[in-house]
């Protein structure tokens, strides 16, 4: 059931669920496993939520609606698995299953295929996946999962959209995840650590979750009334933001809190700050495209200047003026 990656794989959990949720459906999904072992019973969860009678109805799964039960008992015909046999994903294997998809569903309003190992598409059979890709026909859904992205042509991995897991060692972390229902906080770590021993650090200091709240807090009053935002700057700057250190991690917040300003007035998407939906629309109101960008390119050229000799009070003054005076 996908419910139960709602702890280990939170991100990919949401995310799968608000495509169901949506009813927008992408062509094609790229699983990156990122070697996390349960990344096949999550493909396979993932699909049966897409074929599943009921979605999530009410939020839940289905108690098995007979879609699923056959699904679980490998005898649906609407759902068809590959895998490399020996060393290929052989090009027969391909046609045979665009033939099976070429007439209409027997049943139910949906098809998924699954691939396992797609870098171990030939040639051939790469290009005739790609043409299948091409011409996609909207009750058609693929799901690729593979822990060697690199290794498929770019050109299909171009064609979906790209799901990352969480790699095993976070994942069997399951229990720094369940007590964490901030979601910002969790991507904008995911966002900014590559290393992962880091990213343990990140997600163990819930300072951070503070840290967080009041930098937004701070640009949403910045925003608002640029004038008053002298006297709070102690609460809502000082109390947090201290180090060096402090100040990339702030200026990293600010940076994708804007990228998140302009993906909302443009494509009404919020990629991050779910959770500050409300300041999000606010700004989005007050501020036009190119007011947005010239905010954002001033604080990255910013904190490019955060260096071992930094005053940081000077710092603090010019991102008050770039954000604020203009
Ligand atoms: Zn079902």
């Amino acid at each position: 059931m996908l419910d139960d990656f709602s702890t280990g794989q939170p991100i990919s959990y949401r995310l799968m669920k608000n495509i169901i949720n949506s009813k927008q459906f992408n062509h094609a999904y790229l699983i990156q496993t990122n070697n996390y072992y349960k990344a096949e019973q999550l493909a396979l969860a993932f699909a049966k939520a897409l074929i599943c009678l009921q979605g999530y109805t009410n939020n839940h799964e289905c108690n098995n609606c007979c879609f699923c039960e056959r699904i679980d008992n490998n005898n649906f015909p609407e759902l068809k698995i590959i895998r490399p046999e020996e060393l290929w994903i052989k090009k027969e294997e391909i046609i045979e299953l665009q033939n099976a998809y070429s007439l209409k569903p027997l049943e139910g309003n949906k098809r998924v295929y699954i691939i396992y190992e797609p870098e171990k598409l030939n040639h051939q059979s790469a290009n005739s996946l790609l043409k299948f890709l091409e011409e996609p026909q909207s009750n058609i859904i693929a799901i690729l999962v593979t822990n060697n992205v690199q290794k498929i042509i770019k050109t299909i991995v171009s064609r979906c959209q790209i799901i990352n897991l969480i790699s095993n060692k976070l994942a069997d972390y399951e229990k720094l995840f369940t007590d964490i229902n901030d979601f910002s906080f969790l991507k904008l770590g995911l966002l900014t650590h590559q290393n992962e021993k880091e990213l343990q650090k990140y997600l163990e200091d819930k300072e951070n979750i503070n840290k967080i709240k009041s930098v937004i807090e701070f640009i949403s009053k910045l925003e608002k009334e640029y004038n008053d935002i002298l006297l709070d700057i102690n609460n809502l700057w000082h109390s947090y933001i201290k180090e060096k250190k402090d100040f990339i991690f702030a200026f990293n917040v600010i940076i994708f809190f804007y990228k998140d300003v302009i993906n909302y007035l443009n494509f009404n998407k919020i990629e991050i700050f779910d959770e500050y939906q409300m300041i999000i629309k606010k700004i989005a109101a007050n501020n036009d495209n190119t007011t947005l960008s010239r905010k954002l390119n001033k604080v990255i050229s910013l904190k490019e200047t955060i260096t071992s000799n930094v005053n940081l009070n000077l710092l603090l003054d010019k991102l008050v003026i770039s954000l604020g005076g203009v």
